[in-house]
């Protein structure tokens, strides 16, 4: 049976251009782009064509950034470096980008220390890394706002300050207006006291004036606060601002959900592709209602988070969204994170979304192949091994051992013992093969438990380490038993067939020597004798010849039938005119003279011979042969009856295979087991059935049917 065909080493580079690791190769100074794998690709966002290329020359933005004196380095010093969450600015369709990345970039070295090339692993964490930005941002718009309400209750507390210092300046006016009055009144009743009351108002006026000192410092210090205030605003008002920018530049799709009510604060474009609706569709409107498709799933989810405060992530959901009216299948990765107050509570919800349906279609169909692969390993009955040249130890699949009979192995020793004593220096031998040219095939017998012998075929390959010893041994058995058998056959039957075409050539040859030594005789009485003889020999080498071009034909499917109507008994009284003419047997017609088939009555013709030569060579001392028509309504059976020795009950089964001959053990009666075979096939082309009713002693009735 054919064994799997291994990956081509291009077909290797695809599978390996799927993995989800960027990955790239470089070699020399200047980091030439060996090779580059899809992931690597898009974290670059270049395609294919920057493969052969300096670094610089493939991504010209990174002048000026310092990873191509890195690789400098590494090729130059045989370094490993490496780097986690490093910021690159990289253009990506035409725009500087920044992205954050962990990566490796690790010298290759050869066995001499040369260095081969420059292995470059990156994975891109930007999401991961924006997502923390993001939260930490939100933290501090969080305290900004916090600070601004600080602001607002001391502009408050100014403003009532203020509020007291008018007060009571107003009290103080009243006071000094009631004092001056008094003091007028007083000047009027009293002249001479003017000057004191001169002295005392101007003692007033001293007062008024610390007063209004006083009233403007508030009024100062008020001023101050307020912009203090407008300070703080502006600085909160651009935090926000930075806060949105930087949600509608994320790489990733971002949406901010209001904790109180659930309606969308902000979203990005990221989201509204991933969700399929525009913009008008989701912002400001309550999330649930906008993409009511997921509220089912997620909603009772998202308001867990509210409630207790702690984040929910999502991997790889299957999620149904209607996009743009149709229903789409995504997988999607994503957070609920949950923004709080300094108080703890949840304010609002920042929900990011990377779609994965690419990685998960990616990754689900690799699994199928490697399915696939599992299956036809299974449906091919291979039975496959991994043996370890270092411990000596083998681990088997359950088809192997099922193949040696055993139920479990753990050494090479033990899976020896199974082998014929005649076969086990094949393994040796095969072992010493493989170790020089990398590769295992060879064929042996194996002895069951029960003691029955089974052959395989083993064929493996020899993977080496650096130093190129061989490490482990892979490879595949199949039990070939069967195909075996049938070779077996195959070669008993060309002898058989050589044995018979032997004789009748033999005889052939005998009389032509003969005719030719008569040649000038012309009168010889032999001659007509001799004539028959070769004629007889000459029919029998073209019957077995007929038979085994039959057999080819049947194979190639090349037989084709001619129907036509005819009258089956006239065919059966007009068919084997040599048995008749032969007058040591009589065929006896019986049963409907007038039944009508449509059939090829030439191939049913051969079938009929074949029976009765049949009967007459197997069953030499039955007078009579009865050729029976019998009509079944929808069917007609014919059949060829003998009263010979028959045959036992455990060969019946087998007449109609190729080859097969009842009695094997010698040339008594010859043949090539083919008869039956042939017409078997005839009559199912027919769409009828062919058997046999015998019993040892009694005789043997070959029948066939046809459909009428
Ligand atoms: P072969 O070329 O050997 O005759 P067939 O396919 O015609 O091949 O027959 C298969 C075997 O069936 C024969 O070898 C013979 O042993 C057995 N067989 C066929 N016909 C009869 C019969 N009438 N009586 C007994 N044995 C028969």
């Amino acid at each position: 049976m054919p064994t799997p065909e291994l990956l081509s080493k291009d077909q290797l580079l695809e599978v390996y251009a799927l993995t989800q690791t960027a990955t790239a190769v470089h070699v020399g100074e200047s980091a030439v782009i060996q090779t580059a794998n899809n992931a690597m690709l898009k974290i670059w966002g270049k395609d294919k064509s920057v493969i052969g290329k300096s670094l610089e020359d493939a991504l010209p933005e990174l002048k000026g950034q310092p990873f191509i004196d890195m690789f400098k380095k590494v090729w130059n010093e045989g370094l490993t470096i490496s780097g986690t969450d490093t910021a690159a600015d990289l253009e990506v369709d035409g725009e500087i980008h920044t992205f954050y990345f962990d990566f490796e970039y690790r010298a290759i070295k050869d066995a001499n220390e040369k260095i081969l090339c420059i292995l470059h692993t990156a994975i891109d964490v930007t999401d991961r890394v924006l997502r923390e930005k993001a939260i930490a941002l939100a933290h501090e718009n969080e305290m900004a706002l916090e600070k601004e309400q600080a602001l607002n209750q001391e502009l408050a507390a100014a403003n009532e300050d203020l509020q007291q210092t008018k007060e009571k300046l107003a009290e103080l006016n009243t006071e000094l207006e009631n004092k001056v009055n008094a003091r007028v009144i007083a000047l009027q009743q009293s002249n001479y006291k003017y000057q004191l009351l001169n002295e005392e108002f101007s003692a007033l006026n001293e007062e008024l004036a610390t007063t209004i000192e006083e009233l403007s410092a508030s009024n100062e210090e008020l001023l101050n606060s307020r912009q203090h205030l407008e300070e703080k605003i502006a600085e909160l008002a651009a935090s926000e601002g930075r806060f949105r920018s930087l949600i509608s530049q994320a790489p990733m799709a971002i949406c901010v959900i209001r904790a109180s009510d659930l309606v969308v604060v902000e979203v990005n474009e990221g989201y509204l592709e991933i969700v399929g609706k525009s913009r008008k569709e989701i912002e400001n409107k309550v999330i649930w209602e906008a993409v009511a498709e997921a509220a089912e799933g997620y909603a009772p989810l998202m308001q867990n988070v509210i409630t207790t405060g702690v984040a929910f992530l999502a991997n790889e959901h299957e999620v149904v969204l209607v996009r743009n009216g149709n229903h789409e299948i995504v997988f999607l990765d994503f957070v609920y994170e949950p923004v709080k107050s300094q108080e703890g509570i949840v304010t609002s919800i920042m929900v990011v979304v990377i779609d994965v349906t690419e990685k998960v279609t990616a990754r689900r169909s690799i699994e199928d192949v490697e399915e696939r692969v599992r299956l036809a390993v299974d449906a091919a009955e291979i039975g496959t091994f991994d043996y370890n040249y270092l411990t000596n130890t083998m681990v088997t699949s359950d088809r192997f051992n099922a193949i040696f009979g055993v139920q479990e192995f753990s050494s090479r020793d033990e899976y020896l013992k199974v082998f014929h004593p005649d076969d086990i220096h094949l393994s040796a031998e095969a072992h010493e093969r493989a170790r020089q040219t990398g590769k295992m095939l060879y064929e042996a017998r194996l002895i069951h438990p029960d003691g029955s012998i089974h052959w395989m075929r083993v064929q493996a390959n020899v993977y080496y380490d650096e130093k190129q010893n061989p490490v482990r041994l892979l490879g595949t058995i199949l039990d070939i038993t069967e195909f075996k058998r049938l070779q077996q056959q195959k070669d008993d039957f060309i002898s058989i067939a050589s044995h018979e075409l032997k004789t009748p050539i033999t005889a052939l040859k005998a009389s032509l020597q003969l005719l030719d030594r008569m040649k000038d005789k012309p009168a010889s009485s032999m001659l007509p004798r001799l004539i028959e003889q070769s004629n007889r020999s000459m029919g029998k080498i073209s019957e077995l010849v007929e038979d085994l071009l039959n057999v080819s034909r049947m194979n190639e499917g090349q037989i084709k039938l001619t129907k036509k109507r005819f009258v089956l008994s006239h065919t059966l009284n007009e068919c084997c005119s040599h048995v008749r003419i032969g007058g040591k047997h009589e065929l006896v017609f019986q049963g409907d003279a007038d039944l009508e088939v449509v059939a090829d009555e030439h191939r049913i013709d051969q079938v009929i011979v074949n029976l009765v030569n049949n009967a007459v060579k197997y069953a030499p001392n039955s007078k009579q042969i009865y050729l029976i028509v019998e009509n079944l309504g929808d069917m007609v059976r014919v059949s060829v009856k003998d009263t010979g020795m028959g045959i036992s009950a455990e060969k019946l089964p087998h007449l109609f295979n190729r080859y097969y001959r009842v009695d094997d053990s010698g040339y008594q009666v010859s043949g090539l087991g083919l008869g039956l075979y042939i017409s078997a096939d005839i009559i199912e082309r027919h769409g009828g059935e062919i058997g046999v009713d015998s019993e040892e002693g009694k005789g043997s009735t070959f029948w066939f049917t046809l459909p009428l």
